[in-house]
């Protein structure tokens, strides 16, 4: 099983990073992406993925984090990932959230000028979204970004689905499928077809149902593949496969 979003680089991690992936072994899963989320950040992103060979990096910069946000970093951003063009799996994660108190012409600024940089080394790009799927979508398609990469922690329409399929995105299936409550998106999941499922836990956030409150781990991977099962047609083996070669196919894990 690959979790293919988790911030385990994420200080909360610092004291059990170890163990945890020790159980997410006994777990089979033994692949896990860690996404960018600012420029302080990326080194020790890099040094854990030297340290632990099951953990795989991308670099970007998150909405979040923009108020530390400096001109300087994108050159950096360029350089590490022509640089690490074997390691790096993606450009991200990367988007516009329209829930947070970040100014959004400084968003939109930020999101298009990594995209521009994925174009130009042609690199798959993890697109984190709150409220903002028209506006992602307008700026993929003007931009024609042809490079595709995971929508994560998808939660939407079908037709919201279709459209980031149609540019070539698979969709992150979390922990929100967990809550009967997101009947949405868990009827939007069960409809999708097999090719463009991914799962990711986005630990330390988006607790399972169960554990709200509580920090997220990518040991409850499982759980969320188990909801997964429940909503869709296909039989277990089918479906691990399937979300496994999903990861493969969209983000550069070879
Ligand atoms: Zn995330």
């Amino acid at each position: 099983m690959i979790d293919s979003h988790c911030h385990l680089d994420f200080n909360c991690f610092d004291h059990d990073r170890a163990q945890i992936l020790e159980n997410c072994s006994k777990l089979s899963i033994n692949t896990i992406v860690l996404p960018g989320t600012q420029a302080s950040q990326w080194q020790k992103q890099i040094d854990l993925c030297n340290l632990f060979p099951q953990l795989r990096f991308a670099l970007g910069v998150h909405p979040y984090f923009l108020q530390h946000f400096d001109s300087s970093h994108l050159v950096k951003l360029t350089h590490l990932l022509e640089h690490y063009q074997n390691k790096v799996v993606a450009l991200g994660e990367i988007g516009l959230d329209t829930h947070i108190d970040v100014d959004w012409q400084l968003q939109k600024y930020v999101f298009e000028q990594q995209l521009t940089i994925a174009k130009e080394q042609q690199l798959p790009v993890i697109l984190h979204h709150r409220n903002s799927h028209n506006e992602l979508i307008r700026i993929l398609k003007t931009t024609q970004f042809s490079q595709g990469g995971v929508v994560h922690a998808f939660s939407g329409s079908l037709q919201e689905a279709q459209t980031y399929i149609d540019l070539g995105f698979k969709i992150g299936v979390g922990g929100g499928i967990t809550y009967p409550r997101a009947n949405k998106t868990r009827k939007t999941i069960a409809q999708l077809p097999l090719y463009t499922l991914v799962l990711e836990t986005d630990a330390p956030d988006m607790p399972i149902m169960g554990k709200q409150g509580q920090r997220n781990s990518p040991e409850y991977l499982p759980d969320i593949f188990e909801s997964l099962l429940a909503l869709r047609k296909e039989t277990r083996h089918e479906l691990l496969q399937a979300c496994s070669k999903n990861v493969r196919d969209s983000l550069l894990l070879a």
